[in-house]
Formats: structure tokens, C-alpha cells, sequence
């Protein structure tokens, strides 16, 4: 049996290996069979992680922290995990494998998804002009046009934000009308260098090397238009990644794993959730980091709790009430 088992080989999941390792834990990671180091394998710049002056790439960034949670002993599995079952003292987590593995604690860090438009040249375009994140990517468009598609408060407020670098900013949106809250569209409203779009939906992203336009339907007369742009935020919403857990662990109203104040206690003892998976908010590769460095220093905290005697031979009820 593991003492600790990593679930997320993103930001999260790496940053909690690093600190079970070096608290000799030897902690097993399960980084996912093809999306093994998270969100940023799907960039190029990385500009705002604190130790590179001069930018990284995402993938080389990814690479960089599995390096280190492997020197420090970390042993790392390209498998996903299927299923789990985090009810009693001793957790059991099934690879698609078929293999079952057991640890005292868990850290769930499997992180978010932003939701896609589903078009052809969306991910070939990723990086290159298509983002779905503008506190990560808005300097890169200093100057250019832009386009923002979605109508919610997170489209608002990336829009607002974009403004800040961009020369023009459109906001595209399906319907006549916003969904989001009055104060956020005042603000769009208000500020010159935005221009709604209303009744389009976006069919089509289009570039070779990176983005240079747009393909709009309108959603009333059928009819087809092109836009040029530089640049395209998608701001339809992001989806954590939790269905692995539903019905053990409490979610949020937000749809985030539930966390007790800042820790990383899930509803499960000896549950730890880490990253962006418990984040509706920041999401950022330095916060998921620091979230997974906390979940560690938690777990470390719950085993260090449960008496070594016990360890050896106990059976889960037992530990549950020596660590209750
Ligand atoms: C295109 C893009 C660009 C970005 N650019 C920046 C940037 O420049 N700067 C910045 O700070 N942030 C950036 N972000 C945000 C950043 O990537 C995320 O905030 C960060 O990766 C979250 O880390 P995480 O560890 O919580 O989750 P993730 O990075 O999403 O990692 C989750 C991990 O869990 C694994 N997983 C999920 N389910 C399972 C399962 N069943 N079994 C096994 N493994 C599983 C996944 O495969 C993945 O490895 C960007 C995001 C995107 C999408």
C-alpha cells in the first residue's frame, strides 16, 4: 500500500509530487495516458511562471516539473484512471489498466476544461491566435484586432481586460442579448474600444501559421460573412474535471471540488484536491502550483497523524478513528 497516490500530472498535480517526494513519500502519480501535464501542453509561450525571464514553453515547463518530482523519487504512470473509491481509510484507485492501486491519501488534481467551439482548425490554431485565457495571452496581442465569443461575465470581463493591449475588441455572441450581469455589460457597454456582434455564431477559425479571421453565421438570416482578425478568446465556460469523484466528494455550487477555507481537505478524509479543479476563479499555472504544493503539506500533515503501529496492520476502520 502507497502512503500517497497524485491524481494530475498538470501544474497541481507535479508541484504535490515534488513536496511528498522530498518528504520521502514516494508518492505514485497518475498523469493520464494521452494528456499527460495538463492544460499547458496545449501552448507555446508561457510568459507570467515566475523563473523564466525570458518565457517558456508549455510543454518544456511541463517537462521541467516532472524531472524534478521524478528526482526526488516520484514514480510516474501513463494511465488514466477509471475509477475510484475514496470512501474508507485505505483508498482504492482502478487504472484503465485494470490495475488497482491502494494508498492512506489522495490528491485529486485533475484540473478544468474550457469548453471549444468543436470547429476543425480550433486546436491547430492553439497558441497561434486561438486562446481561451486572457490574463495568459492578452500581451501577445498588443495592437491587434481581436474577438471575444461568448456573452457571460467571463466573456465581459475578458474582453475589458483585452482592451488593455488590443486595438479593437469584438465581442461575438449568438443571441441578441447578454447573459451577463448588468455591471459587467455597463462596463463592455461603455468602453469604445468594444464592438458587440450580436445573432453570429463563429463556424469557422481561419490561418495558416495563426490566426487572421473569422467565419460567422448569423443565427436569424443564415447568411455567412468573414471577419478579419488577429486573435480569437473563447469564453464559453470551463468544466472541472470531477466526474471521477461524483458522490464521494462534495462540489461546489460552481461545480469545483469542495475544499475546507484555504486547505485542500475535500468532504473525505484523507482526500486532498489541488489546482484548478477546486478554482473557479484564478487558474493560473502559479496558483495551481501553490494549490499542489498546499494539498502535499496537508496529506504530509494527515499521515503524519495516523500512528505508526497501526500503519503495519490496520484495516480501514481502525485508521478512520485513529484519524478522526
Ligand atoms: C491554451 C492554454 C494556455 C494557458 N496559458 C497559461 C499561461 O500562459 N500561464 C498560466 O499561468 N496559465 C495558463 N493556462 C492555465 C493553466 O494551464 C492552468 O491553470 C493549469 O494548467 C492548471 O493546472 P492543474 O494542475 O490544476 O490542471 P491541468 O494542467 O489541467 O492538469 C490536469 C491533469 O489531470 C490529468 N487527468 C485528468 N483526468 C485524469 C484521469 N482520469 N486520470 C489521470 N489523469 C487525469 C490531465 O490529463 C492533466 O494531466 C493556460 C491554459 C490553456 C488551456
Amino acid at each position: 500500500m502507497r502512503q500517497i497516490i497524485i491524481i494530475g500530472s498538470g501544474p497541481a498535480g507535479y508541484t504535490a509530487a515534488i513536496y511528498a517526494a522530498r518528504a520521502n513519500l514516494k508518492p505514485l502519480l497518475i498523469a493520464s495516458s494521452v494528456e499527460a501535464g495538463g492544460e499547458l501542453m496545449n501552448t507555446t509561450d508561457v510568459e507570467n511562471f515566475p523563473g523564466f525571464p525570458d518565457g517558456v514553453q508549455g510543454p518544456e515547463l511541463m517537462t521541467k516539473m516532472q524531472e524534478q518530482a521524478e528526482r526526488f523519487g516520484t514514480e510516474v504512470v501513463y494511465d488514466d484512471v477509471e475509477s475510484l473509491d475514496l470512501t474508507g481509510a485505505i483508498k482504492k484507485v482502478t487504472l484503465g489498466s485494470g490495475e488497482t492501486q491502494e494508498a492512506l491519501s489522495v490528491i485529486f488534481a485533475t484540473g478544468s476544461a474550457y469548453r471549444k467551439l468543436g470547429l476543425p482548425d480550433e486546436e491547430r490554431l492553439s497558441g497561434r491566435g486561438v486562446s481561451w485565457c486572457a490574463t495568459c495571452d492578452g500581451f501577445f496581442f498588443k495592437g491587434k484586432t481581436i474577438a471575444v465569443i461568448g456573452g457571460g461575465d467571463s466573456a465581459m470581463e475578458e474582453a475589458t481586460f483585452l482592451t488593455r493591449f488590443a486595438e479593437k475588441v469584438y465581442v461575438i455572441h449568438r443571441k441578441s442579448e447578454l447573459r451577463a450581469s448588468k455591471i459587467m455589460q455597463d462596463r463592455a457597454f461603455a468602453n469604445e474600444k468594444i464592438e458587440f456582434i450580436w445573432n453570429s455564431e463563429v463556424v469557422g477559425i481561419t490561418g495558416d501559421e495563426a490566426v487572421n479571421g473569422l467565419t460567422l453565421r448569423d443565427t436569424v438570416s443564415g447568411t455567412e460573412a468573414s471577419l478579419p482578425v488577429g486573435g480569437v478568446f473563447i469564453a464559453i465556460g470551463n468544466d472541472p474535471r470531477t466526474h471521477l469523484i461524483h458522490g464521494q466528494l462534495d462540489l461546489t455550487a460552481e461545480g469545483t471540488i469542495a475544499v475546507a477555507g484555504r486547505s485542500s481537505k475535500t468532504s473525505q478524509i484523507g482526500v486532498f484536491a489541488a489546482g484548478d479543479v477546486i478554482d473557479s476563479n484564478y487558474r493560473q499555472a502559479i496558483t495551481a502550483a501553490g494549490s499542489g504544493c498546499a494539498a502535499s503539506l496537508d496529506a504530509e500533515h494527515y499521515l503524519s497523524m495516523i500512528p505508526q503501529d497501526l500503519l503495519a496492520t490496520a484495516g480501514g476502520t481502525e485508521l478512520a478513528t485513529a484519524t478522526n
